[in-house]
């Protein structure tokens, strides 16, 4: 008799994991991985950040007890969430309006939003960006949504077509739900500025579209006040709308999957029915959360001097990467490239498309053992000063021939 899982298919690799397994096979001692989204010091190893250390040392000392947490999260950690995504002193959540449990990761947070629109509103359609973020087509997918883009990034600029994207968002039927990268869009690093977000934020008001903030990279392109603009608009506009968040980048803390889901409501009854809801998706996936990576983003979070820290910490982290920019676009025109590489640096985050062809990225690949992504997407935080130099010699190298 033949397995019951005889007609089980291989479903396509991972992309970007691929990468990885060919880099790391690649004996050469130049070689340079351009290809994850993680952050690398200038040693070219994911930090452990000072804060965390801190946080982790004294919830080590103390031997806490490993009982259930409560399905969306404790509350201390909630409300942390909360106070980074709509401010200390937001009217929101004075008002009872805004719903936060915590999720694994941002993956986790957008998951659990997919699943609860989907039972909310089981026709709509999801709108992404085009591009977007590799897992988020598949993600809405699996959540049992049909998934079209929108128009996004410009590939002569390389930045935002805003007026394709806003026109056809103006187009598209009420209660269909738009996912937005919040800041330092991934793949692109292509944002759209303060005015352009407005319009945005007007667009899906009068359209009565459902606005799913996508938040990974908070405090990675301006800092962290800044970097929340968008939620803070689309807040102001009194409109409803959902925010998956991620402490994977912003703290370091990739492995141990924080993140958190908000929903912003129309008031505190409404947020009484939904946190109920969302309970519920939660409960049948997981039942309750991991305690250990909130834990330590909730005590660095409420302590003064953890916080600060941290913040000092992130900050760090956000100016070795535009220091980065600047390095490579500073050595590509050393090196006499054909092309302008300046929206290098106008671009935010982690990510740039280069406008590297996939012919071109190969080339990068076999001559030189840098690996990126054959869409052209490097990842900037992956540069550090021993390899910046080698790196732009690369691409510029590529780009001349
Ligand atoms: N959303 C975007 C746009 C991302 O770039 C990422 C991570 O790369 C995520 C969500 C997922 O983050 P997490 O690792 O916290 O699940």
């Amino acid at each position: 008799t033949s397995s019951i899982f005889a007609g089980v298919e291989l479903a396509p690799r991972d992309p970007i994991l691929g990468l990885n397994e060919a880099f790391n096979a690649d004996a050469r001692d130049t070689k340079v991985n351009l290809g994850v989204g993680v952050y690398s010091d200038d040693n070219g190893k994911i930090p452990l950040l000072g804060a965390v250390k801190a946080a982790e040392k004294a919830r080590l000392e103390a031997l806490p007890a490993r009982g259930y947490q409560p399905i969306e999260g404790p509350a201390a950690y909630d409300k942390a969430v909360q106070n980074l995504l709509f401010g200390q002193d937001s009217e929101l959540l004075a008002a009872g309006r805004v719903v936060t449990a915590q999720a694994l990761g941002g993956t986790g947070a957008l998951k659990i939003g997919a699943d609860f629109l989907k039972r909310l509103n089981p026709a709509s359609k999801v709108y992404i960006s085009d591009p977007s973020w590799e897992n988020h087509r598949a993600l809405f997918e699996s959540a049992g949504f049909q998934v079209e883009n929108y128009p996004y990034y410009e590939a002569a600029s390389r930045g935002v077509d805003f007026a394709a994207m806003k026109s056809h968002l103006a187009a598209l039927d009420a209660g269909s739900v738009i996912v937005l990268h919040a800041c330092c869009h991934n793949p692109t690093g292509a944002d759209m500025s303060a005015a352009q977000w407005d319009e945005v934020v007007a667009v899906c008001r009068e359209r009565g579209l459902v606005p799913f903030l996508d938040m990974a990279y908070q405090g990675f392109a301006d800092g962290i006040e800044a970097d929340a603009l968008a939620v803070r608009l689309f807040a102001a506009s009194g409109m409803q709308f959902l925010v998956a968040s991620s402490f994977s980048k912003s703290f370091s803390l990739y492995g141990e999957r924080v993140g958190a889901l908000s929903i912003v409501t129309a008031g505190k009854d409404e947020s009484a029915r939904v946190l109920s809801q969302l309970k519920r998706v939660i409960r049948t996936n997981y039942s309750n959360p991991p305690i250990h990576g909130a834990a330590i983003v909730a005590a660095v979070l409420s302590s003064p001097e953890l916080r600060q820290q941290w913040e000092d910490e992130l900050a760090g982290m956000r100016d070795r990467i535009r220091a980065m920019r600047l390095r490579l676009l500073a050595a590509i025109k050393a090196h006499g490239a054909a092309v302008d590489f300046s929206f290098v640096t106008a671009q935010r985050g982690m990510f740039s498309y280069t406008g590297l062809s996939a012919a071109q990225v190969e080339r990068l690949r076999a001559e030189f053992g840098i690996y990126a992504v054959s869409t052209g997407r490097i990842c900037l935080a992956a540069l550090n000063s021993k390899n910046v130099d080698y790196v732009a010699a690369a691409i510029a190298a590529v780009i001349r021939d």
